[in-house]
């Protein structure tokens, strides 16, 4: 069985970059939706002029001077009010508001031509007046086509920018939902993982063997223990100091983690103790490992510290066991081997007799 690797937590900050974006991308958002009203707002104002000069016109020529009045100020109030808006420039540089000077001048000649037409309501006068206003037509007409082109373009900026809107949320939740992900297993792993060697700790292993009992005496199978002790490692502490002797752990985890089969559990027992469940496997061959494990310990060269030796104690299960009965026969192997001079291994059968 794998153990739970850790993963850098620094992983979250590549949200940050993603966050930021789309704070400026809401921003942005309400920009767009601002320019477009307005945009829509300067193409209502130059349609109500294009339509009320010709309005203006019709009633001037049938003699309705009373009822053009109020149109003539109506299309005054509008020239005035979108010759104030702002020359804004738009993404492509070209001018979003147009000057509308060259309007207001052919206005204000239609005006004068009025005035003169009513002085002197002459065919070529009133041809004349016809002449101006659609004049004054053809160029509202002209900013209300390139005004309609304008708000078309930014609504095509707008499709672009909801995609890249879209799948910057994407990402955003990928990251948050990969993240989660992260935190849950870091939690499950520091619950059942010892912070020091990364292999199981003794909480865990007591669940797993518990487990294996249940399913051994169902089963009727075979497992059996490996608990193995360092010999005298008081000792390396005191002469080499704490965080070798904290290396010497780790490294001694890694020993016996390569040592033993993928199926089988490596946990620490104790400060410097440790023990290997073998599923389905007979006394004979966890001795054969144990020896092997006791044999690589022997020959690892630990950093400052040099050679260090292990004692163990094997055990297999037997029908009538608990937790407590195979731990304690295992233990009393593991004394028995400290007994005996250490550096070896030794074995206490089911019946408790030694081998
Ligand atoms: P024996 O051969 O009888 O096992 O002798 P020993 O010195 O190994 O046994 P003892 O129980 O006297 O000492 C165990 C030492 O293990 C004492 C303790 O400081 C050390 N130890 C336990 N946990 C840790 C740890 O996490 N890091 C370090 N550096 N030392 C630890
Ligand atoms: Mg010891
Ligand atoms: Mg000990």
């Amino acid at each position: 069985m794998n153990q739970l690797k850790r993963r850098p937590r620094g992983a979250f900050f590549i949200i940050i970059p993603f966050l930021l974006l789309l704070g400026a991308q809401v921003i942005l958002y309400g920009n767009f939706f601002q320019t477009l009203n307005a945009d829509t707002q300067v193409i209502n104002e130059l349609s109500r002029i294009r339509g009320s000069i010709q309005r203006y016109t019709k009633l001037e020529l049938s003699q309705a001077r009373v009822k053009a009045i109020p149109v003539e100020s109506e299309i005054d109030r509008l020239i005035a009010h979108n010759m104030e808006l702002p020359l804004t420039k738009r993404l492509t540089g070209e001018s979003r508001y147009y000057d509308l000077d060259s309007l207001n001048i052919k206005w204000n000649e239609l005006k004068s031509l009025v005035e003169i037409y009513h002085d002197d309501p002459s065919q070529k006068h009133q041809l004349s007046v016809v002449s101006k206003s659609e004049e004054c037509w053809i160029v509202a007409d002209s900013y209300v086509v390139r005004q309609q082109y304008i708000v078309n373009q930014t609504a095509t900026y707008y499709k672009y920018f909801t995609v890249t809107f879209g799948i910057n949320l994407f990402v955003i939740v990928l990251i948050l939902a990969l993240y989660k992900r992260f935190v849950l297993n870091s939690i499950a792993s520091s619950a059942i993982n010892d912070s020091l060697t990364q292999i199981f700790n003794k909480g865990y292993f007591d669940q797993f063997l518990e487990h294996e009992i249940a399913r051994a005496a169902r089963k009727r199978t075979a497992f059996s223990l490996i608990m193995l002790d360092i010999d005298h490692f008081k000792r390396v502490n005191d002469t080499y100091g704490h965080r070798q002797g904290d290396y010497a752990l780790k490294a001694l985890a890694d020993v016996v983690r390569k040592c033993k089969r993928n199926a089988d559990v490596l946990a620490r027992f104790g400060g410097e103790e440790f023990i290997v469940l073998l599923p389905d496997t007979a006394l004979s061959e966890a001795v054969l490992l144990a020896e092997r494990i006791r044999e690589s310990v022997e020959a690892f060269p630990f950093e400052e510290i040099g050679r260090m030796t292990i004692s163990l104690g094997v055990t297999e299960f037997s029908q009538d066991d608990n937790k407590e009965s195979i731990l304690t026969r295992v233990d009393s192997a593991l004394y028995l081997a400290k007994e005996n001079g250490r550096n070896r291994c030794e074995v206490i059968r089911k019946g408790g007799e030694n081998a």
